[in-house]
């Protein structure tokens, strides 16, 4: 535990034989497809490294930095690259890798840019998925764990760059942002 959640949602234990579970069913669905897995950071780094060492066949990855969120826990809307691929994607199967899917807003914005690159395919893996704070419709084509609508931090996710280090996830003390003011853009 840590003093600063209120309490946890997901152990250590429970969130790696999820992580596993995808990671065998990608190689299952993309076994003959050489797909580029794009982890969107800083939130998705956890969650991409401990997935790809699942993942049994040929596969690459790429990095992406998007900014989406303040340094509260209200979502902007507003969608920027701040770091773009390596390499051109026509042609290839991309799987998208998130941290959570919340609003939308930022996977939405994700996939009809890649999309427009004219990548083969665009599937989406969060590991966890928010249904209660949609704005706009979209769903990951995998996902882990549903989450109610509360701020959760841990295991790459943050509150102002804090906790993505807690290997577990829980649900953030209200208190500890309700005393924040910060505003200032955030990467996601
Ligand atoms: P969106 O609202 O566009 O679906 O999500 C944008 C980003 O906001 C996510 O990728 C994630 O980094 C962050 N986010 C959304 N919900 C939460 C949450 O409950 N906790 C944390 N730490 N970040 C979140
Ligand atoms: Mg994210
Ligand atoms: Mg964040």
């Amino acid at each position: 535990m840590h003093p600063d959640l209120e309490r946890i949602l997901f152990d250590e234990q429970t969130i790696l034989e999820k992580v596993g579970q995808l990671g065998a069913q990608l190689s299952a669905d993309y076994y003959d497809k050489n797909p580029l897995f794009i982890c969107i950071l800083k939130g998705a780094a956890l969650f991409m490294a401990d997935l790809v060492k699942r993942v049994t066949v040929p596969m690459e990855m790429d990095f992406m930095a998007i900014s989406s969120y303040g340094a509260s826990t209200q979502s902007s809307g507003a969608v920027r690259i701040l770091n773009d691929l390596g390499k051109p994607i026509e042609g290839r199967d991309v799987i998208i890798v998130e941290d959570i899917v919340d609003t939308g807003l930022t996977l939405a914005y994700l996939r009809d840019t890649l999309l427009r690159r004219q990548a083969a395919s665009v599937r989406i893996v969060a590991l966890f998925d928010k249904p209660g704070g949609r704005k706009v419709e979209i769903a990951p084509d995998y996902y882990g764990f549903t989450v109610p609508n509360e701020f959760i931090v841990g295991y790459g996710l943050d509150y102002a760059e804090r906790y993505r280090n807690l290997p577990f996830v829980g649900v953030l003390k209200s208190d500890i942002y309700a005393t924040g003011n910060s505003d200032k853009p955030e990467q996601a």
